[in-house]
């Protein structure tokens, strides 16, 4: 006897409603994508479930990705009995001598076809008493079990499953729209990516470097952070762009203490302008309330000004502590620590004001023709696209 199917549940996606359709099919285009190096498997829709049938793949690889799917609450292994009470007896005590360091049980029998001879109740009894009598040194506890095996009585047969095992929640990629998640090498900024396609939210990127001061390194660090964020999702299209001469005219031109919010204002409009020329509906920061200058109120309203684009910012009330306990857990702390120069070290002022006026940012901008420089930024963009295959390197999409 081997465990023959995985059974998905999707919690949160159950108060979808009349959208809830939509949904699910994006949900089984997540798991047939992702798993499609398994030709064997199937996944089947039934009466609001998704099942996993293996016919004979080893489970633990597949359940390891599913781990990683948005919209999947938790997992189950599941055996398929006859609808049989001897068939169902056998395959119990299977789910239950695999359930590992347990104590305790309870067994909860669901009777979905009526017309199978025995009720939920009576199997209960029967189904327990078979347990503990081919078990030893196990009792049952109907309050807290250390496993619950269920029973699922249904037309098309019967679902025997034990440990529950947990799924990341959220919501199925591409079910929330696109954002650009503005990408730099540091901690939050990938954390808050990944908080965004936990939400369905399917994500572009953009990083602004600044060449020669920023070097092949930095750029490759970008690469291989959206990498990691692909595992949640398909595909992510990295924009880079060229920051350094925009850059050294903001530094030449304005004042020491609004260089950096001036900065910060070129890069949301040509964000918004990369979010224009490819349908995105809104922009995506690691930024976190009060976490530096750029990140204090009067700051975000100096500078979110330039746009009317949403822009989403995952992090807004979390402590660095909690971005990198995250960060560690999906596998980009240690690359973001790698050393790099980042372009808003390198030009970065001595003393950025933490508390900008939004009037006279707008004053020394009105003295700044910028606008042609920012056409001429925008036109040197060059896109890679990194996918969640295991290809060698990312091909630069618009390189000679
Ligand atoms: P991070 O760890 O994400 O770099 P941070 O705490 O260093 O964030 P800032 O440097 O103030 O904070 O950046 C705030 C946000 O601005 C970043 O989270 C990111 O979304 C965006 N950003 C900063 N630098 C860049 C860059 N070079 N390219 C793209 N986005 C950037
Ligand atoms: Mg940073």
């Amino acid at each position: 006897m081997q465990y023959d199917h995985i059974l998905i549940r999707y919690g949160e996606l159950a108060l979808k409603g009349n959208n809830i359709k939509q949904f699910i099919n994006q949900l089984q285009r997540n798991i047939r994508h992702k798993l499609k190096k398994f030709p064997n498997i199937q996944i089947k829709r039934t009466q609001g479930r998704l099942f996993i049938l293996l016919h004979g793949e080893d489970p633990q690889p597949i359940i390891q990705i599913c781990r990683n799917i948005f919209g999947i609450s938790s997992l189950s292994l599941a055996i398929k009995a006859e609808n049989n009470v001897e068939e169902i007896k056998k395959a119990a005590l299977f789910a239950l001598n695999h359930a590992e360091n347990i104590k305790t049980f309870k067994v909860s029998v669901r009777r979905v076809d009526k017309k199978f001879s025995y009720g939920s109740q009576e199997m209960n009894q029967i189904l327990g008493k078979h347990l503990l009598q081919n078990t030893e040194d196990i009792t049952v506890d109907v309050h807290h079990p250390d496993v619950e095996v269920k029973v699922e009585i249904r037309n098309t047969g019967t679902f025997i499953t034990s440990s529950v095992i947990q799924g990341l929640g959220g919501l199925p990629v591409g079910t929330s729209g696109k954002s650009l998640l503005l990408l730099s090498g540091g901690i939050d900024s990938p954390v808050s990516g990944f908080l965004a396609i936990k939400r369905g939210v399917a994500i572009d990127a953009i990083h602004f470097h600044s060449p020669p001061y920023t070097s092949e390194r930095a750029k490759q660090k970008v690469i291989d952070l959206a990498k990691e964020l692909t595992k949640y999702t398909k595909r992510i299209k990295i924009h880079m762009v060229p920051f350094t001469k925009l850059q050294q005219e903001i530094f030449k031109k304005i004042p020491d203490g609004y260089a950096m919010t001036v900065m910060r204002r070129m890069m949301l409009r040509i964000s918004e302008q990369v979010c224009k020329d490819n349908e995105l509906l809104s922009m995506t920061t690691g930024e976190s309330l009060g976490q530096v200058a750029s990140q204090t109120m009067e700051s975000m309203n100096a500078i979110n000004e330039v746009t009317n684009f949403p822009v989403l910012r995952p992090l807004i009330s979390m402590d660095k502590h909690e971005i990198i306990k995250i960060s560690r857990e999906i596998n980009t702390y240690d690359i973001s620590i790698r050393p790099y120069e980042d372009c808003c070290t390198i030009f970065v002022p001595r003393s950025p004001k933490t508390r900008p006026k939004r009037e006279r940012v707008i004053g020394y901008e009105q003295a700044f023709d910028y606008h042609e420089l920012l056409q001429e930024t925008i036109k040197g963009i060059e896109t890679v696209t990194i996918t969640d295959e295991e290809e060698v390197s990312p091909k630069f999409d618009n390189l000679l």
